[in-house]
């Protein structure tokens, strides 16, 4: 009997209040498909033991973690260095170890672009996002870091918009201009791609962004981060004016694809991920 068979190298999910937490289902199932003997761990950690928790995955020799609200930012302090989008965003999704090393990656806006990058090449696009929070700032910075023309931002609030254009700006040279959201917003002409990157439909399929539909033009690719429902009333709309939709369940996937990658190093089957993930979700 080999001692191999029995040893397991192990990532873990560090998060709060989410016990069914559907990720689990996705990450396991890629590795059984590639017959790893890797687990992939749900735990409940409070952000007061944060740091003993990072502590404890070191000394039990993780291969690194995924963590999410509420230790996207303040997880940061515990590893000894940050990927190139996750220092730009100033927050982690995806830690993983190099060497001794706990590196923060942000795997959300990488998987983002992934799917979009599946229906259109992204580089010289104007694009409009609608929101300025952790999603949109992670979606901003990759498409960024892509070779995107121009960024509109289209958010309620405008401290938070500000914020993230200046970001923009100032850190990735990509011309970005704020539009503070009143009212139904008309989407310019020459826009290449839409993107809802707030919480608008999340849970609600009839939810609906503040919007003049009438602005979305055949072939613009309409994206939507929410992931449930999977078609949200905001693809809807744009398939029935001709434009190409992309999902949230896509950009949930492939972050999940990206942790794999950097994780093991294998690219895994994205179908096999797709799939256990939608069981999980019951879509
Ligand atoms: P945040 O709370 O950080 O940001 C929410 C954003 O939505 C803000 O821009 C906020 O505007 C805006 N917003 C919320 N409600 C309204 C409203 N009624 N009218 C106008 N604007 C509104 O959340 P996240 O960025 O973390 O998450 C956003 C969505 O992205 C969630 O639905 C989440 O499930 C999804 N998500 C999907 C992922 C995937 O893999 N598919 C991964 C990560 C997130 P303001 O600044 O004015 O408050």
């Amino acid at each position: 009997m080999s001692e191999g068979k029995f040893r397991h190298e192990l990532v873990g999910s560090m998060s709060q209040g989410a016990a069914g937490n559907p990720t689990v289902a996705m990450i396991e199932a890629a590795f059984a498909h590639h017959k790893l003997h890797w687990r992939y761990v749900n735990m409940e950690v409070t952000p007061e033991d944060l740091g003993a928790a990072v502590r404890g995955a070191r000394a039990m020799g993780f291969r690194g973690f995924n963590c999410s609200l509420p230790h996207k930012v303040t997880v940061i302090q515990h590893l000894d260095g940050l990927g190139e989008s996750a220092a730009l965003m100033g927050a982690v999704n995806c830690v993983v170890r190099r060497g001794e090393k706990f590196i923060g990656e942000n795997t959300d806006g990488k998987g983002f672009l992934k799917s979009l990058q599946e229906v259109i090449d992204t580089k010289g696009k104007s694009v409009v996002l609608f929101g300025a929070g952790g999603a949109a700032r992670a979606i901003a910075v990759e498409l960024g870091l892509a070779g995107v023309k121009r960024i509109t931002i289209v958010n309620r609030s405008a401290a938070r918009g500000t914020e993230l254009v200046t970001l923009l700006r100032e850190k990735l040279r990509v011309e970005s201009e704020l539009i503070v959201w009143q009212g139904n917003y008309a989407v310019p002409a020459g826009t290449d791609i839409v993107i809802n990157g707030t919480s608008i439909g999340l849970y609600d399929a009839n939810a609906r962004l503040a919007l003049d539909l009438n602005t979305l033009k055949p072939g613009m690719v309409v994206a939507d981060v929410v992931f449930s429902p999977v078609r949200t009333a905001l693809l809807d709309d744009a398939a029935k004016r001709g434009c190409r939709a992309v999902d949230g369940l896509g950009m949930l996937v492939n972050q999940g694809v990206v942790g794999v990658q950097y994780w093991t190093g294998i690219d895994p089957d994205t179908s096999v991920m797709r799939k256990a993930l939608e069981a999980a979700l019951g879509v």
